[in-house]
């Protein structure tokens, strides 16, 4: 069965270069016509792995194409992907199934909601690409990839992952690491932001740290989530140690002028805290002030 991948960014083409080497059936989705052509005179994707480059000339097509397919990885933005699957649902095949890589939440469940007669796996990933220039992937930071769906039951294809070395692993409480991570994120990435700063900078802001980890325990467990709860102060603290020399993904893509997705991280979780009726001063103080940040800057704070 071949591989569609909806989106030829960073983890689109990690995702697809790997799958390629291992000889497996691929296919590109690209926007429009306008992007199948770049590709095509590019003449393929670029895996930049470890100071070696490989091209991959795997074929690709524009959402307009009528190909059906029968399994997906949506390698969009979080706040792309319900537009993206929009413009090629009509292609899924009763059953498909279609793999949701996005980071936060919401997105999925939007994704999920459109296409019904699809199985939509979630997929938490740790690992780190980004494409310089275009179509050329750099393989920037090894990872592992957590996948899950509401079935508690693995597909059979597994094997295939495994076979072009995506490390991975099936997981029966993947909502709770996608909320995990979504604390993570959010005790961290703002405020790497908000003051200029590496990771490990925030051990200087120890206490504003901790005052946001409270918070998020508070809210996880108002939304049922304590097994994402548990010891997320300590997490956060080897995370910023760990990381220390890092710049987080939203201070990156703050820094280089582009979206975020803090209505899928930040955003998410003070939405949810209402709907919980979990007050969360200081995590609304931090979404504001991020909020007006990316406003300054005139870069949009959705
Ligand atoms: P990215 O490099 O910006 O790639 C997103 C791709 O989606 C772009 O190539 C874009 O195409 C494409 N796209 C958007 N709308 C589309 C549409 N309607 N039809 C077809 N393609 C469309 O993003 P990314 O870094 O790979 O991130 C993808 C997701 O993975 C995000 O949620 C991110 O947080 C998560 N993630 C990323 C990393 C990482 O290291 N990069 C790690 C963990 C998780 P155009 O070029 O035409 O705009």
């Amino acid at each position: 069965m071949c591989w569609h991948i909806l989106g030829a960014g960073s983890l689109g083409s990690l995702w697809a270069t790997r799958l390629a080497r291992a000889g497996l059936p691929v296919r590109l989705i690209l926007r429009n016509e306008a992007r199948l052509a770049a590709y095509h005179a590019h003449g393929g994707l670029v895996l930049n792995e470890g100071g070696q480059r490989q091209t991959f000339a795997i074929p690709a097509q524009s959402a307009a194409s009528a190909e059906p397919v029968e399994r997906l990885l949506v390698a969009c933005k979080a706040y792309d992907a319900e537009r993206a699957v929009a413009s090629i649902a009509s292609r899924l095949v009763d059953g498909a199934e279609v793999l949701l890589l996005q980071n936060g939440l919401g997105s999925q469940d939007a994704v999920a909601a459109m296409i019904p007669k699809a199985r939509c796996i979630f997929v938490s990933s740790t690992e780190g690409a980004f494409c310089n220039p275009p179509w050329n992937v750099v393989f920037a930071g090894q990872g592992f990839n957590w996948l899950g769906d509401t079935t508690q039951t693995p597909p059979p294809w597994l094997d295939e992952l495994s076979a072009a070395g995506i490390p991975h692993q099936w997981t029966a409480d993947i909502l709770d690491r996608l909320w995990r991570k979504l604390a993570l994120n959010c005790a961290i990435n703002p405020l790497t932001v908000l003051h200029a700063c590496t990771n490990g900078a925030l051990l200087r802001q120890g206490e504003e740290v901790r005052a946001l980890c409270d918070e998020l325990v508070q809210v996880l467990n108002a939304c049922g989530r304590p097994g994402a709860a548990t010891g997320l102060h300590d997490e956060v603290n080897r995370v910023i140690q760990a990381t220390a020399a890092n710049y987080s993904s939203m201070y990156q893509d703050v820094a280089h002028g582009r979206r975020t997705e803090i209505s899928y991280l930040l955003g998410y979780l003070c939405a949810k805290a209402v709907e919980h009726g979990c007050p969360a001063p200081e995590l609304n103080r931090v979404r504001e002030r991020l909020t007006a940040h990316l406003v300054a800057k005139g870069l949009p704070s959705d």
